[in-house]
């Protein structure tokens, strides 16, 4: 039976993509060749702020004191930090296949590739072949770890973002080669957890991408924390020495080199365009992802890429919209799905999270702006649960009272961001935001606060 849409890849975008599809009556069939829920469930997201959740524990419990609670002594057991971040996995897994299931969608576990813009092949577990007729294909294969050039990246015990995640002991001394958002969020775990940690990045900033006012005031914070960060250093070679890992780097002052018992290497992740025969019927792509056009459609009719693998964004909430958006287009749909405002978060001490441009884009462009910030040291809700690091920042234009960007490095910061989110995308004004009330005590206050400085307006700010 010929499908409507078969989807290669059964992470947050392909499985999203497949059961919106199936809502809106396509006959769908879903190609997974490991397990559903793809890196996000299974090697990224879930499972990094199952330990984060542990991380931010442990954070307490080394503060517990001002809380006038005496704690004498704690463990840690690695096993059941383990077994729980392998049950939150396996509940989240389970839950994807019901849906698909729920929502009639056929799931095909096995290898998917392109045969011709029409036919999908597919190599089963079982060693045998299937190939199914359709009208349109969605890629969704993901993305991998990239592995950076560097003399001795391949020796033994060195682990990516998804060996490390399966830590069996707690390392004495961690050296994470980048920056970046992944790199600085098993920074914050391991620090919490006793490691000490070591940061090496190419960049003059860790997390290149967020507003250099926040990123500034983050190293300051982590420094305290214990968290070493060099800036502008290029690594040159690794080497072992028993169970010792010695890397050697090149940086702003000259040579330097770091020992540790544990190296991450955290360099960025490739789109997985490999083994799916992209060439072989003419689907564009370059090594940073599978071209697409608006609504996610290649060069070639009737076959579309979302997610990590077109490289846009690198987020499991952009692959699921994109995977949205895809669908809605192919089945006729009229309903603007708006793209351009990604939110992106990072989970660290203090959490941290952005959307819209930041101060350095919009100066780079020439856009007329304004910026207020509020610290969460004047909020209240923040002062009474005892995370008064941090601030929200707000850009809005000079010219109209527009909103283009907001950004926050404190308490809950990955869900307070959603009203930025809100007012970003849809391009409210800030006396619109000063005009709604704000739920009293509240981190969002610190929000409303931030956009009502703006025009002078906010109250707890000299
Ligand atoms: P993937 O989730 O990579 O899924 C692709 C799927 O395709 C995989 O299951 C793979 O097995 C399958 N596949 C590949 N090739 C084939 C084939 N030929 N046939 C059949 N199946 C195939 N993002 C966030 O938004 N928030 C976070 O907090 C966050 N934390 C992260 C932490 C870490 C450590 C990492 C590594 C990533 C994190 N990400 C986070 C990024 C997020 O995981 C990805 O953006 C997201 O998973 C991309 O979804 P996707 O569907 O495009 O691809």
């Amino acid at each position: 039976m010929e499908k409507d849409i078969v989807v290669i890849g059964g992470g947050p975008g392909g499985y999203v993509a497949a059961i919106r599809a199936a809502q809106l009556g396509a006959k769908v069939t879903l190609i997974e060749m490991d397990k559903l829920g793809g890196t996000c469930l299974n090697r990224g997201c879930i499972p990094t702020k199952t330990l984060y959740r542990n991380a931010e524990i442990l954070n307490t419990l080394k503060n517990i004191d001002e809380f006038g609670i005496g704690v004498s002594s704690y463990d840690v057991d690695v096993d059941k930090i383990q077994n729980r971040k392998r049950k939150v996995i396996t509940q989240l897994t389970d839950g994807i296949a019901q849906l698909l299931k729920a929502n009639g969608v056929e799931v095909i576990n096995g290898k998917g590739r392109l045969i011709d813009s029409k036919t999908v092949g597919v190599s089963l577990v079982d060693g045998s072949e299937l190939e199914i007729k359709t009208k349109n294909i969605i890629i969704a294969t993901g993305s991998k770890p990239s592995m950076p050039p560097i003399e001795g990246a391949d020796l033994p015990g060195i682990f990516t973002s998804e060996e490390i995640l399966d830590f069996e002991r707690i390392p004495e001394k961690l050296l994470i080669i980048g920056g970046g958002v992944i790199g600085m969020e098993f920074a914050g775990i391991f620090n919490a957890m006793g490691t000490k940690v070591t940061v090496i990045e190419y960049m003059p900033s860790i997390l290149a991408q967020v507003d250099s006012d926040l990123t500034k005031r983050l190293s300051v914070s982590l420094k305290k924390r214990g968290i070493d960060i060099y800036t502008s250093t290029k690594v040159n070679k690794i080497e072992k020495d028993s169970e010792i890992y010695r890397i050697y780097c090149e940086g702003k002052k000259g040579e330097l080199s770091f020992e540790g018992d544990c190296v991450l290497i955290a360099a960025g992740r490739t789109p997985v365009v490999d083994e799916i025969n992209l060439k072989g019927i003419g689907v564009s792509f370059d090594r940073r992802g599978i071209k697409v056009d608006e609504n996610y459609m290649t060069n070639i009719e009737g076959i579309y890429a979302i997610g990590d693998v077109n490289g846009i964004s690198m987020l499991a909430h952009a692959a699921s919209h994109q995977g949205i958006a895809a669908v809605e287009k192919i089945m006729g749909l009229k309903k603007e799905n708006k793209n351009e405002y990604v939110p992106g978060c990072i989970f660290i001490f203090p959490e941290m999270s952005t959307v819209g441009i930041t101060e350095d884009e919009a100066k780079e462009k020439g856009i007329p702006y304004k910026t207020s910030k509020f610290l969460f040291g004047a909020n209240g809700k923040a002062l009474a649960l005892g995370e008064a690091e941090g601030m929200v920042k707000v850009i809005a234009s000079a010219e109209d009272d527009i909103i283009l960007g907001v950004h926050i490095m404190g308490p809950h910061a990955s869900d307070l961001i959603h009203e930025g989110v809100l007012a970003v995308g849809s391009r409210m004004k800030c006396r619109e935001i000063s005009g709604i009330i704000h739920a009293h005590p509240t981190l969002s206050e610190a929000f409303a606060e931030a956009v009502m400085g703006i025009n002078g307006e906010a109250i707890h700010m000299v």
